[in-house]
């Protein structure tokens, strides 16, 4: 473990993070848990544990759908645009209703899932 990374994780457990018994799959550091519950390793930050296939597929499956709302989303504000410079153009707001009703099932599903 490199110095920077033992002043890392000295500061850490200043801050009340208690050192785990995993260690980083990247680097090999001790793991440290924060009040929070965050798991952080000394040098790349955050780090999620995967215990499991089925729970590297539920956080695969949450980031892909944080990726779609954040399309989905830009979609939203294009779209807006065009409607305030065309107010009587009917497909782009054929369009936004679409994009809105996809962000609605969407949260549906990801709420649904907690
Ligand atoms: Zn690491």
């Amino acid at each position: 473990m490199a110095d920077d990374s033992i002043k890392k994780a000295a500061e850490l457990l200043r801050q009340g993070a208690t050192m785990l018994s995993e260690s980083c799959p990247i680097c090999n550091s001790p793991l440290f848990k924060l009040k929070s519950g965050d798991i952080v390793c000394p040098v790349h930050g955050k780090v999620y544990l995967v215990k499991s296939d089925e729970e590297e597929a539920k956080i695969k499956r949450e980031f892909s759908l944080d990726s779609v709302e954040g399309i989905l989303i830009d979609g939203i504000l294009v779209v807006a645009k065009k409607i305030k410079e065309d107010p009587m153009d009917s497909e782009n707001i054929m369009q936004m209703i679409k994009y809105l009703d996809a962000l609605e099932r969407l949260k549906r599903i990801t709420s649904q899932r907690s």
